[in-house]
């Protein structure tokens, strides 16, 4: 992609989101645009991103066995009334034309149990696992922190259905595995921690994932031996580590960015889910639930990484894997190697406008691209190579160039 025909550009005003680390330098690096407060526009930028997360969370759960589908954003009032949930205050309200009520979904337990429902019907159908990626709506009453509290926000939200028990825990903690795998391919393998939070009417607990950073607006405790924490909900009753009995937590502030469940029966219940079970009876089908927020990734990826110049993506979900500078003198060396990255199918974006040396630089560290390469008449034959998590630079030959690139690249 060159940079000079891209929609979306760098700007130095962030005014119209600067409550959030992220939301300001992610509209700053022309990678959101801000609709209304709590909704975003993403540009080529930000959509490239949004999708490598979406995609890494995609393959997991396809890897765990869970099916993707697409439910409906909205549904009928009555699903809700159903389940005794009208009333969530959260939920933002339609009207259609034909007097019905409708309502934006902030999550599908109401959706999917029903779905379910109609081709599940015997224990030979046991288990099953679906998930989705799709926008959900929250009627928020302070939508002020970037990406991080929207009202409209990409999540994954896989559900399962199980005979017994004993099978939902079992499929638990696979999940809790698929998890930590999946933030570990993000970049995120050092900051996450498993957080024990209250489990509800059918577990003692649930989990959620919790990235520790300054602005998180959770408070969790962390035990230091075992690398897990305990959520504020639960530290009145449980205030030693549930895994090794330690008293001396640490008080940390963090962001969610997942969360496990066991539902229970709560849902089947009240949709009258029985499936048949080996002999015959009519038994209730017990669920869990397993979300992911993927737009909230995102603002957390850059309230984690970034430094007083911009953005540092992790390799594995930066927009392109290569920004390439043009200066003087150097736009035709320049061409060359953005078809040969091009062909080599390297991901590059090359700032090919007649700017400033020092504003392309600057440019480069405020989208934070992790390989930064630049052409110029000095560098002859070579090419200035610079990490955008490092301080220096060098001048090396291209193939070298290529040769750390793809090793970077490589460990997608
Ligand atoms: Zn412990």
């Amino acid at each position: 992609m060159k940079y000079s025909q891209m929609l979306g550009r760098t700007t130095k005003n962030a005014s119209a989101d600067n409550a959030s680390i992220n939301g300001q330098l992610l509209t700053r690096a022309g990678f959101i645009s801000k609709q209304i407060s709590g909704v975003y526009n993403y540009l080529p930028l930000g959509l490239k991103t949004l999708n490598k997360i979406t995609q890494i969370v995609r393959q997991e759960m396809d890897r765990a066995g869970a099916q993707e589908v697409l439910m409906p954003a909205m549904t009928g009032l009555e699903s809700w009334t159903i389940t005794n949930r009208q009333n969530m205050d959260v939920l933002f309200h339609l009207e259609g034309r034909d007097d019905s009520h409708l309502v934006l979904n902030p999550t599908h337990e109401e959706v999917v149990t029903p779905l379910v429902q109609q081709t599940v019907l015997s224990y030979r159908d046991l288990p099953k696992a679906v998930f989705q990626i799709q926008n959900k709506f929250r009627n928020e009453p302070r939508a002020k922190s970037g990406l991080l509290r929207g009202r409209e926000f990409l999540m994954k939200d896989l559900y399962s259905f199980h005979q017994d028990q004993a099978d939902l825990d079992a499929y638990y903690e696979k999940m809790k595995q698929v998890y930590f795998k999946v933030y570990e391919r993000l970049g995120l393998k050092d900051v996450t921690l498993l957080t024990f939070a209250s489990g509800g009417a059918f577990s003692k607990y649930s989990h959620e994932f919790q990235l520790l950073s300054e602005v998180g607006e959770d408070t969790i405790f962390v035990c230091e031996n075992c690398k897990i924490a305990i959520n504020k909900e639960i530290i009145a009753d449980q205030s030693i580590c549930p895994e090794c009995g330690n008293t001396n937590l640490v008080s940390k502030q963090a962001i969610e960015v997942g969360n496990i469940f066991k539902l229970g029966t709560r849902f089947s219940e009240a949709f009258n889910f029985h499936y048949t079970s080996e002999n015959g009876e009519a038994k209730l089908i017990i669920m869990g639930c397993y979300g992911i927020g993927i737009s909230r990734l995102m603002g957390t990826i850059v309230e984690i990484f970034h430094d007083d110049k911009g953005i540092i993506w992790p390799d594995q979900i930066a927009p392109f894997s290569v920004h390439l500078i043009s200066l003087p003198g150097g736009e035709e060396k320049a061409e060359q190697l953005y078809r040969q990255l091009q062909d080599l199918q390297i991901e590059v974006l090359w700032d090919d406008r007649k700017e400033s040396a020092g504003t392309k630089f600057a440019d480069a560290d405020l989208i934070g691209i992790p390989t930064r390469l630049v052409i110029s008449a000095r560098t002859g034959e070579n090419v200035e190579y610079k990490r955008r998590n490092e301080e220096t630079s060098e001048v090396i030959s291209t193939e070298e160039a290529i040769n750390r690139i793809k090793t970077h690249v490589s460990k997608l």
